[in-house]
């Protein structure tokens, strides 16, 4: 979860608090939804109380995340009671993929909610704040999935992004993965046009960003009109992006291992901007799963992918996600697990423990694994992956890393940055060297986190151009 800012409030603003749950992609929208009200003369407050617009931006991945929305919304319209009984009024929307899953649901259970509005309809939320605005009770709900393609009805994105900025350039997904709910809330494939992603990195860059991270469901699925009206895939559009003076780092998820094409892998061979490190999920190392889950590759296509990406970038990180207890899943099918795990070697990685998404076909399979044999396979493969991100990160000790600095660390005097490989790295620095790339030599690992010491920051060591 996180908070979201926008310009200060000032005398006579409206108040906008937003509520961001889950991924980069909604943190990216929540930042969208902000300067879609900016201009109606909302701007951020810190907590719900008191606010004229409370938006709750919800993600639908994990277990219980409509339940946790009602929850919230519970406490939400306490202050929204209290601020009625004080003469005011605050308007309520819920946003994001459980506002698209649940629509009708919220609408029923809370009515009390003003606006209903799903991923691909948010431009629209002037005209839903108004309309709600207008009406004396009863919501509005908006969670079709509009012709225009939304990111040609959003506002330029504000410059308040920092140092390690977002970009969403592809949403949505036709892969239809038998656990997956995103096909749904978040419909088709749509890829941003490039020119409109190469203005938009411009801002960011000219605003200070200085790494920038392209998001999409799908991501490396990016088909987007090129410049000349043709079609870039996504290694096309990183050669461009690189190409922005200024943009030191170019970042990228989430990944599908089937849309890993040679336009890719030749990036990573050849753009130097573009960071070693990659986020590929592999769900499962059994074919017989990876087939029930419609992954639509094996366990062999993967590694050889794998294989691909590393003779192309052989100091290339991975990461991946893992779902163990997938309806069906035998010991064998989870040994298949362990022993891939075993063969890539991950610098990090997300593991959980399947759960059954409202609407998905594997919701409604009958060979669900009892909970106790998930739980024990799940901590079996968590303590394996501890296992291979303590090595990946002790093996960095003594070495000398480029570290983008973003922002103070917990201590007093310390700043917390990320390197290449997307560790976490804690550095003694002073406050003024945020948002500088400097060359930290690594002291200690910590299983999530390194610590090390900017390499001669007294004798004026240049910043690293990476
Ligand atoms: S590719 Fe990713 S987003 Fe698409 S259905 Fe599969 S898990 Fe969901």
């Amino acid at each position: 979860m996180t908070g979201i800012s926008v310009a200060p409030a000032a005398p006579m603003t409206k108040r906008l608090f937003i509520k961001t749950y889950g991924c980069q992609m909604n943190v990216y929208d929540s930042a969208r939804m902000a300067d879609l009200m900016t201009p109606l003369g909302y701007a951020s407050a810190p907590t719900a109380e008191g606010a004229d617009l409370v938006i709750l931006n919800t993600c639908h991945i994990r277990e219980k995340a409509a339940e946790k929305v009602f929850s919230e919304l519970g406490a939400i319209r306490r202050l929204k009671l209290r601020r009625q009984r004080e003469g005011g009024r605050m308007l309520v929307a819920v946003a994001g993929c459980v506002a698209q899953a649940e629509g009708a649901e919220i609408q029923r259970r809370a009515p009390f909610v003003d606006i209903v509005v799903g991923p691909q309809a948010y431009h629209r939320l002037p005209e839903l704040v108004a309309r709600a605005a207008r009406a004396e009770e009863g919501g509005v709900l908006d969670t079709s999935f509009p012709a225009e393609p939304k990111f040609d009805y959003l506002p330029e994105a504000s410059a308040s992004a920092g140092f390690a900025a977002f970009l969403t350039i592809q949403e949505g997904c036709d892969k239809f993965c038998t656990f997956c709910v995103v096909p749904y809330t978040r419909g088709a494939e749509y890829s941003r046009p490039a020119a409109e992603i190469i203005a938009e990195a411009s801002r960011l860059v000219a605003s200070g960003a200085r790494e920038i991270m392209l998001l999409g469901q799908n991501v490396n699925a990016y088909h987007g009109t090129a410049p000349d009206g043709g079609e870039w895939r996504l290694g096309d559009l990183i050669r461009a992006l690189a190409r922005l003076p200024g943009l030191a780092r170019i970042r990228y998820t989430t990944s599908h291992p089937r849309d890993v094409d040679d336009g890719l892998v030749a990036a990573h061979r050849d753009v130097p901007q573009l960071m070693p490190f990659l986020h590929l999920p592999v769900q499962s190392g059994s074919d017989r799963v990876l087939g029930a889950m419609n992954r639509r590759h094996t366990a062999d296509q993967y590694k050889a992918t794998v294989e691909r990406l590393r003779r192309a970038r052989p100091d290339l990180a991975l990461s991946s996600d893992f779902i163990v207890g997938f309806p069906g899943e035998t010991d064998q099918d989870f040994q298949a697990t362990l022993d891939l795990v075993g063969a890539v070697g991950y610098a990090q990685a997300f593991s959980f423990k399947y759960s059954p998404r409202p609407g998905t076909p594997a919701a409604a399979a009958e060979d669900q694994v009892p909970e106790p044999v998930k739980a024990e396979r799940l901590a079996a493969l968590q303590a394996f992956l501890q296992e291979q991100q303590h090595a990946f990160n002790a093996a960095y000790i003594g070495c000398r890393l480029p570290v983008l600095f973003e922002k103070p660390g917990r201590h007093q005097g310390q700043l917390v940055g990320r390197s290449p490989y997307l560790q976490a790295v804690h550095a003694e620095a002073p406050a003024d060297r945020i948002g500088e790339i400097l060359p930290v030599v690594i002291r200690a690992a910590q299983p999530n986190s390194l610590a090390g010491d900017i390499a001669n920051l007294a004798a004026g060591d240049g910043e690293w151009a990476v």
